[in-house]
């Protein structure tokens, strides 16, 4: 494998994430986390965590400080950076991490709960028609145009920054403005409604440090706001598992612990058939 060639990618590394790349190290293959700053997961809000087994009393940031490390700990590469788009084709699963294409023969949700992600209005219709997830790939379309950029997760300003640099001129909305923000136009954008008034704009940049499942990878199953998962965490998509929160209640540590462990141990068994 290459650097950007893996047997497991996995998205996200909270619990579930980590607890995959354990299990998918501990059978010989090769993983990569992908993720967002880590220290972004819900966990490291938490204060004293008293329901994790053996580690009583450790703030949520500990833990997951501790979970992260042990990644470091095992060479197991994470890539920091939002992934923007997944796509399988011809046995193999393709992620976008900003400019970059990741590749594998299975993959890992572990992106944490989807509310953070719900679409905003007209979002999911006008993607790829003037609404885009990543400023520096797309960036370069809108050279010279007006364009809005919603801060909706970490780095934002970054991206704001870029944009202006090579020439847009950026309306940028953060906290509730960008949250209740609507995206108007027809066959492509052509405004975004922000406290009652419309700003005419020919592109939209939602930035946020998730992007919804069912966005992410076209053809994923969803079941009240959640990746439908079998028992074994296998998704809708061949080759596709998930584990953690992103597949349901009770939003646990324990729980996205097992659900990764029990998605790794899929996954190898999925590509172990298809070796032979
Ligand atoms: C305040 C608070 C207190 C809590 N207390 C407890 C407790 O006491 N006990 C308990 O068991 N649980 C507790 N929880 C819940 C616990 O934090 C979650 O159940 C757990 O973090 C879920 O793990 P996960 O791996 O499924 O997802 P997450 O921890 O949410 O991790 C998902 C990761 O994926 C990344 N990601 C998502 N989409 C993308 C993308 N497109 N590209 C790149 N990266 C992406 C995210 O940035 C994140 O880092 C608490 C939660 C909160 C908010």
């Amino acid at each position: 494998m290459d650097e950007k060639g893996f047997d497991i990618l996995i998205l996200g590394a909270g619990p579930a994430g980590v607890s995959a790349a354990l299990t998918a190290h501990a059978r010989g293959r090769s993983a990569a986390v992908i993720s967002a700053d880590p220290m972004a997961s819900p966990l490291a809000r938490a204060g004293r965590i008293e329901n994790y087994p053996g580690l009583p009393g450790r703030s949520g940031r500990e833990l997951l400080a501790a979970m992260v490390g042990d990644l470091e700990r095992l060479d197991i590469p994470l890539i920091v950076g939002r992934a923007t788009a997944v796509m399988a084709f011809n046995g193999r699963i393709m992620v976008s991490v900003e400019q970059d294409v990741y590749q594998a023969g299975a993959l890992i949700l572990a992106a944490g709960a989807q509310q953070n992600a719900r679409p905003l209005p007209g979002e999911e219709r006008l993607l790829g028609r003037g609404v885009s997830y990543c400023a520096t790939c797309d960036g370069m379309l809108y050279r010279g145009k007006r364009v809005a950029v919603l801060g909706l997760g970490s780095g934002s300003e970054a991206d704001r920054a870029f944009l202006e640099g090579i020439g847009c001129q950026v309306l940028y909305f953060t906290g509730t403005q960008a949250k209740n923000a609507e995206i108007q136009g027809q066959d492509k954008v052509s405004g975004i409604a922000v406290d009652g008034a419309v700003h005419p704009v020919e592109g939209v940049f939602v930035l946020r440090d998730t992007v919804a499942a069912s966005a992410l990878l076209p053809g994923l199953e969803m079941a009240e706001g959640h990746i439908a998962v079998g028992p074994d965490m296998a998704t809708s998509v061949p080759g596709a598992f998930a584990a953690g929160d992103c597949t349901g209640r009770p939003y646990q540590i324990a729980r996205a612990v097992g659900q990764g462990n029990i998605a790794a141990l899929a996954a190898d068994r999925y590509l172990k058939e298809r070796e032979t």
